[in-house]
């Protein structure tokens, strides 16, 4: 079926692209270098007229290029925004509405189109949420080395696990560029540190006590001066592009939204837009005109003289960067982040001078009169309503001709809508937080205020539950995380946590139908297998439990878990040659398991094999006592 879907596409791009290959330029293709900086709205940065903070080097990078003065992304999570970035597609197209949803190969990249025309590629990510490995499958695609975080952290710090300093990634990047000095070069550098929580290395966190959002701005452009040093110093910086661009802003408290993903209000989608060209060119201009972060990937791809697909819902800024643009572009926002917590999707315009938002309870803006959006005039026969909402509904059919399919924003009226559930949602983001730094009883204390809240919020349950269950107190995990996958069912981690959490309970029937549950939504979980196995054991149904270790092994062949947990299952069944053969292969290679050794005695007592059993037995209880 997949697989269908993707060939469609694949055939669709096949019959555009011939058509859509722009004439290869004369001059050497230019080094681009893509500087993503997270959570950085608009108006706290120098050039767009801050006057509390210090981001010298955007400051000075806007003098030497292109300033967008009206830029917008389309999503305000991180992921999805940076999906739209790298694909010129809008989240409803590329698909990627939430952190761990994979890019799509039917997507092409702006760095998949540049390698192909012979660019050296490389991408630097400050947070472990971009992590291709992680919660950002398909990001690498396209990049000859992608800088991902270890898969095993030793440290319990924030560091190194979650997030990379500033200085950090751009000393990777610089070091990669000059172990690599052939070009061209595409280098995408992501500048994590505004995002919260607030802490900036010192001295910003000195100087910028008591508004530590700015602080960690300020950090971030001192990498990014940083940066834009060594390319000075190694002579790339006068001939390469270099785009600088927000991925989203910051609540910071407007709308009571304290950070970013749940609105669609300026304060979250404004970002600063800088773009330098090759030699000067268009040094010091201001584009006041409405432009879009998802036209960054065609207008890389013209100055690369790649092939601009067909497919795509962004359009080059060079009219704007010769003068010849004489209106700004209409800007869409999609947000499915709410989703996650059960409340209603969003989705807005911000075309001429007015912004309209489709929510249950919708809101319209005048923003010229109201540039903080806080007196609603939304009036369904209002005819900038009718049109907003034709628009959106052309943006919708484009999505699905896109993505093949339908958009999951159907029936987004029967949940809450967000601006009644926002005060909850901050308490959520905050017990994230604290439970990723290990403050496991702030963020105890924290869920359970959402839970004054709301007590049936599935995120706080899960979250509680989770917690709970990392601690210790089984019978309270349990309890939370059957309140979460009762209001959510199609939840499959709460159900493998409640699983988890029931079987430690030794509730085994219960954990069998909480990890049956989590197996079926979701099929390819090696420890729910492997735990449901264990269940069936000690279930005393044998034949079920070996076909889960099968299953287990299917996922993962090198399992000695499964193995061993096969090879039990095998044994309660009367199956002991079977057995027998394959644990003393494994014997050979799990010397030291007395596992291993106490099943082999199993296997040879019912055999009849008695002097073999006697004598694993024994190593057994060797290797049990030294262990
Ligand atoms: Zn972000």
């Amino acid at each position: 079926m997949k697989s269908v879907k993707v060939l469609r596409a694949l055939g669709l791009l096949l019959i555009l692209c011939p058509a859509a290959f722009s004439a290869p330029t004369k001059t050497p293709p230019p080094d681009i270098f893509l500087i993503t900086i997270d959570t950085l709205r608009a108006d706290h940065v120098g050039c767009y007229g801050y006057t509390h903070g210090a981001t010298p080097a955007l400051d000075s990078l806007a003098k030497d290029g292109v300033r967008f003065a009206q830029a917008f992304t389309p999503s305000p999570i991180t992921n999805t925004s940076h999906a739209s970035i790298l694909t010129g597609l809008l989240p409803g197209s590329h698909g990627v509405t939430d952190f761990g949803v994979p890019l799509s190969a039917a997507h092409q990249t702006v760095a998949e189109l540049v390698k192909a025309q012979g660019y050296r590629t490389a991408a630097f990510i400050g947070a472990v949420i971009l992590d291709s490995k992680n919660l950002a499958p398909g990001f690498d695609r396209g990049f000859d080395f992608y800088d991902n975080f270890p898969e095993h952290s030793s440290t319990k710090s924030r560091w190194g696990r979650i997030e990379r300093r500033g200085m950090v990634v751009v000393e990777h990047a610089e070091d990669w560029l000059s172990k690599h000095p052939a070009g061209p070069h595409f280098v995408w550098v992501h500048l994590y540190d505004p995002h919260d929580p607030y802490e900036p290395p010192m001295p910003y966190s000195q100087i910028y006590k008591g508004r530590l959002y700015d602080g960690e701005i300020a950090y971030a452009d001192s990498a990014l001066a940083h940066f834009i040093a060594y390319l000075k110093r190694s002579g790339k910086y006068a001939n390469s592009v270099i785009v600088a661009v927000g991925d989203h802003g910051e609540g910071l408290g407007e709308h009571h939204e304290d950070t970013h993903g749940i609105f669609l209000y300026d304060s979250t989608t404004h970002v600063p837009l800088i773009v330098k060209l090759p030699g000067r060119r268009g040094a010091g201009t201001e584009v006041t005109m409405q432009v879009r972060t998802l036209d960054i990937m065609p207008t890389l791809l013209e100055l690369a003289g790649a092939p601009v697909p067909q497919k795509r819902d962004g359009e080059s800024l060079e009219p704007y960067f010769v003068g010849k643009a004489e209106a700004g572009r209409p800007a869409f926002g999609e947000t499915d982040y709410p989703l996650r917590f059960g409340w209603a999707p969003l989705r807005s315009v911000r075309s001429e001078g007015f912004k309209f938002i489709e929510a249950p309870r919708p809101e319209l803006y005048d923003l010229q009169l109201d540039a903080a959006e806080l007196s609603n005039k939304y009036e369904p026969r209002d005819a900038r309503v009718q049109k907003s909402r034709a628009m959106l509904a052309e943006v919708r059919s484009t999505e699905a001709r896109i993505e093949g399919s339908t958009t999951t924003a159907t029936e987004p009226f029967s949940l809450p809508d967000p601006k009644d559930k926002i005060e909850e949602q901050n308490l959520l983001h905050a017990a994230m937080i604290a439970s990723e730094d290990n403050r496991s009883a702030d963020a105890r204390k924290t869920l359970e205020k959402v839970l004054a809240l709301d007590p049936k919020s599935p995120t706080a349950l899960r979250q509680l539950g989770e917690l709970e269950l990392q601690a210790g107190d089984y019978v309270q995990a349990a309890h939370h995380l059957k309140g979460a996958t009762e209001v959510r069912p199609d939840d499959a981690m709460a159900s493998f946590y409640e699983g988890q959490a029931l079987e430690k309970t030794h509730d085994l029937a219960g954990a069998r139908d909480a990890l049956e549950a989590s197996l079926k939504l979701m099929p390819g979980q090696f420890q729910a297998r492997l735990l449901l196995g264990q269940v069936y054991l000690a279930l005393k149904d044998p034949i079920a439990a070996e076909d889960q270790f099968e299953a287990a092994l299917l996922l993962q062949s090198g399992s000695v878990e499964a193995q061993l947990g096969l090879a039990d299952a095998q044994i309660t069944k009367g199956n002991l040659a079977e057995a027998a053969q394959s644990l003393e292969a494994l014997s050979k290679v799990q010397a030291k398991n007395a596992h291993v050794f106490e099943l082999l005695a199993k296997a040879y007592s019912g055999l009849g094999r008695k002097m073999e059993a006697r004598q694993a037995e024994a190593r057994a209880k060797v290797l049990q006592r030294n262990k």
